[in-house]
């Protein structure tokens, strides 16, 4: 029996990682493993946008310059669904960077700070004398989940994956734009809505580019998954051919789980954390991944409760938010009105950003602006 273990994690992604570091900086010698079933580097189909808050989290990991070797981006441009259109500085910069690139860096640094790391696939989770058993040989006074959207620990401890209604799929691929290209452009589709295309620059002469949309209105198209995500993405970005085209879901947080159970804490997409409204889910996994390892740590007779309540803390407000605006985002005139507000006042894009990309709430004023625009397209037959 491999005994003693503080903390054993599973999955060495930005929340596992982030788990291993928290926990690390908390308690310098707690006895952490992170097992992942992939070798790292390993590529994950992703978007590779790290927001300004995403950054903050690596900073408060005690890894701040992790990405400072790639540039930043400064302007955002929008289309929504109608063709309302914003294109603006962010308050923050935001980075692109590959996730075989930024995930490795994250486990190399767990690594130099004492984590164990093994590659090793998880298939089996008991409950033994207030510990737990993992693949019956790993015993851990706590696991933290990090195990990524098909999460098999969230299935293991009895809870229910991402129902279809909540859960998105998006394909993501590299193309070649120009070397001075440093636009994040998001348009989005009325066809098939909620969905979008992206083109994010990495600073190299490359651009991550990619289609999402929801799981249920993709199976309403009737063809092979491949075939309709691989094909809207040529439709909609025919100058930017992509290769090394990947798919994969997002569990959007509409319909997280509750975040564990027993000795158990789910993080980052195991957790069901993915903004419904961008698919952001970077930022997420490392605030909860952050957190469960500091409750394991920290709190280790009910780090379930102590993990609770610091997720609450953190994101509560932001995801009832988010939940919110997930459903009034069902009518995509409110998203054309919300852009159309977003182009007339810096503040209301500020504030999408903060939502979209973070962890912000909308102030009743300003929620008051996009109502009052929306109704006004409506009155006038959808003109913005
Ligand atoms: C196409 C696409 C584009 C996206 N674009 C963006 C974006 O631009 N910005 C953004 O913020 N978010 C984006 N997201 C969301 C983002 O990718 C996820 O939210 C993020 O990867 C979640 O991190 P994680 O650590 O929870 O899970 P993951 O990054 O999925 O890591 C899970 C890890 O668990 C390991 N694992 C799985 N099962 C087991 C097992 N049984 N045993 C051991 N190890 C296991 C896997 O090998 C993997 O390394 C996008 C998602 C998709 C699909």
């Amino acid at each position: 029996m491999d005994d003693g273990w503080d903390l054993v994690i599973i999955g060495g992604g930005p929340a596992g990682s982030a788990a291993a570091l928290g926990a690390k900086r908390l308690r310098p010698d707690a006895r952490v493993l992170l097992l992942d079933r992939a070798e790292f580097p390993r590529d994950k189909a992703c978007g590779d946008g790290i927001a300004a808050h995403g950054r903050d989290e690596l900073a408060l990991l005690g890894v701040p310059d992790l990405v400072a070797d790639y540039r930043p981006t400064h302007r955002l441009s929008v289309v929504s669904p109608g063709g309302a259109r914003v294109s603006a500085a962010v308050a923050r910069p935001n980075h692109v960077v590959p996730r075989k690139v930024f995930d490795a860096r994250l486990v190399r640094a767990a690594r130099e700070r004492g984590v164990e790391v093994r590659c090793h696939r998880v298939r089996e989770l008991a409950a033994r004398d207030g510990h737990v058993v993992v693949d019956g040989t790993v015993t851990a006074r706590a696991v933290v989940a990090a195990d990524g959207a098909n999460s098999t620990v969230r299935r293991l401890i009895g809870l229910p994956p991402s129902p279809d209604r909540h859960t998105a799929i998006a394909v993501r691929g590299y193309a070649d734009v120009p070397a001075g290209d440093d636009v994040q452009l998001i348009a989005m589709q009325r066809d098939g809505w909620p969905a979008y295309a992206w083109s994010f620059p990495v600073g190299d002469g490359t651009a991550n580019v990619g289609f999402g949309m929801l799981l249920p209105r993709l199976r309403a198209v009737g063809l092979p998954g491949r075939e309709v995500l691989h094909g809207r993405l040529a439709e909609l970005l025919p100058h930017l051919p992509a290769r090394d085209l990947r798919a994969h879901h997002l569990p959007l947080s509409p319909g997280r789980p509750r975040p564990g159970a027993g000795r158990v804490m789910l993080a980052g997409d195991a957790a069901g954390l993915v903004n419904p409204l961008t698919g952001e889910g970077i930022y997420y996994a490392l605030v909860s991944g952050r957190l469960a390892g500091e409750a394991a740590v920290g709190a280790p007779g009910d780090p379930l409760s102590a993990y609770r309540r610091a997720l609450t803390k953190a994101l509560g407000r932001h995801l009832r938010t988010t939940d919110v605006l997930a459903r009034a985002a069902q009518s995509p005139r409110f998203i054309d009105a919300a852009i159309a507000t977003a182009a007339r006042r810096k503040d209301v894009f500020d504030l999408l950003v903060e939502v979209g990309l973070g962890a912000g709430t909308v102030p009743l004023p300003l929620a008051g602006a996009v109502v009052r625009r929306w109704f006004l397209n409506a009155v006038r037959g959808g003109r913005f």
